[in-house]
Parts: structure tokens; C-alpha cells; sequence
């Protein structure tokens, strides 16, 4: 399915998402939160593209380790420890491997949801990435048990982790500093759901099939 070269392509396609969605991903923390989402991730993902080129022969395990310290010590706020944990849990999944079959894409998402729930201690309807993320990797999951093609699939995804996005703006957050607002919070989308989303659109568009 995915060679490690694939692999930094699409982390490559993940920094240019966020790149050029800075302002948005921001403007939609500025009304929740702090105001520095995509200015934070986005500083993550330039780093995270300075180390690529000193890791791309290296097996898909290391490479996502390297993503996730890399994010770890340099988004900072509450978003940097939780990707950067998804990526690192992620990698420790396929250490060693050069190739990825589609069990190995779902074991990575399952083992990067795992560890934003141990990281974060939230759950689904807490108005967090959470909220996109889960319901994508089931959708993902469900579209391929039915016999889906991976495209078709990963099409499923995105439009869950869509929907998820859209179900944020309908709750309260109970996580993260959005969560100092109360019901002030509703009404508007929670900015992780929207780049873990973009993540998933960064998926499907690298999907071949
Ligand atoms: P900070 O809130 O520290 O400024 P960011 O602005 O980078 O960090 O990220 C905010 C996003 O982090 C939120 O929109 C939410 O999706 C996510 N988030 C915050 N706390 C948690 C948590 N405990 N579990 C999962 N995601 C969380
Ligand atoms: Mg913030």
C-alpha cells in the first residue's frame, strides 16, 4: 500500500495542509481558545519537513517516532504533546517495517487514538480532535470490512471525521481551554477536530486507488 517513501510524501502533504490553513486553524482557536493552533502546528510541521531528508531511507516506525518527538518539542500548548504522542504511539506499531499494508494503516490510527485518549483523558462529545478522529477510524474501518476500496474508504473517513467537526460546534467543551467558556463555547467548531480532519482530507488525497 505505502513504501516509506510514501510515507514522507504524505507527511510532507500534511505540513503544506496546515501550512497553508494556519490562519484558519488560528482564527478558530482565537475564538475558543488562545488564538495559536495553526501557528503552533504549523511551526511543528516545518520542523517536522527540516528532518525529513535526514530520515527518509529509515524504516516507517522511526520516521513517525521522529515526526511525533519533533512535534512533541515544538508545537508547545495542549496540541503538541497530543499529535506528537499519536505519531510516536503510531511509530512504535511498525517499527522495523519499509512497507505498510492496509491492517497496518488502521493498527497506526487505532494505536494514535489510543494514545491522545491516554495523553488527554478525554472522550468522544468533549468538543476535541477526538471528536474527528474516532468517528474517521471507524468509518475507515466499517467501509473496509464492507469491501470498500481503500480511496472509497478513506472518502468514508474524511466525510466522518466532517461530520465530526460539524457535531463540535453543537457541545460544550469539557476539554482544554476551550472549556473555560462553558456554553460560550457552542456555536463554534473546536480547532484540533479541524486539523486532525485535514489530516484525514491529506489521506484520501494521497490514496491512488
Ligand atoms: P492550547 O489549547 O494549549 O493553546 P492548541 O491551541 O494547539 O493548544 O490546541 C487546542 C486543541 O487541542 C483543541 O481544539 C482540542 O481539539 C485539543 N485538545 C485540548 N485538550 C485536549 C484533550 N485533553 N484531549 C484531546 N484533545 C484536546
Ligand atoms: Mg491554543
Amino acid at each position: 500500500m505505502a513504501d516509506h517513501k510514501k510515507v514522507v510524501r504524505i507527511i510532507e502533504k500534511i505540513a503544506e495542509k496546515i501550512h497553508e490553513n494556519r490562519q484558519f486553524l488560528t482564527d478558530l482557536d482565537a475564538a475558543i481558545g488562545d488564538g495559536d493552533h495553526g501557528i503552533n502546528l504549523d511551526r511543528g510541521f516545518q520542523a517536522v519537513i527540516e528532518k525529513l531528508p535526514g530520515i527518509q531511507e529509515k524504516d516507517i516506525g522511526f520516521i513517525l517516532k521522529t515526526v511525533g518527538m519533533t512535534l512533541v518539542s515544538t508545537v508547545g500548548g495542549a496540541s503538541g504533546p497530543l499529535y506528537g504522542t499519536a505519531f510516536m504511539k503510531a511509530g512504535a506499531v511498525v517499527n522495523g517495517k519499509v512497507e505498510l499494508e492496509v491492517s497496518d494503516l488502521l493498527t497506526i490510527i487505532d494505536e494514535a487514538v489510543k494514545g491522545i485518549k491516554m495523553r488527554g483523558k478525554a472522550k468522544r462529545g468533549e468538543k476535541t480532535m477526538l471528536d474527528a478522529i474516532e468517528p474517521a477510524y471507524e468509518a475507515l474501518c466499517k467501509a473496509l470490512e464492507k469491501g470498500s476500496t481503500l480511496k472509497d474508504a478513506l472518502i468514508q473517513a474524511e466525510n466522518a471525521a466532517k461530520e465530526g467537526v460539524e457535531y463540535t460546534k453543537t457541545i460544550i467543551a469539557t476539554k482544554g481551554r476551550a472549556s473555560y467558556l462553558g456554553e460560550r463555547s457552542i456555536g463554534h467548531q473546536d480547532p484540533g477536530a479541524t486539523s486532525s480532519m485535514m489530516i484525514f482530507t491529506v489521506l484520501k488525497e494521497s490514496c491512488e486507488d
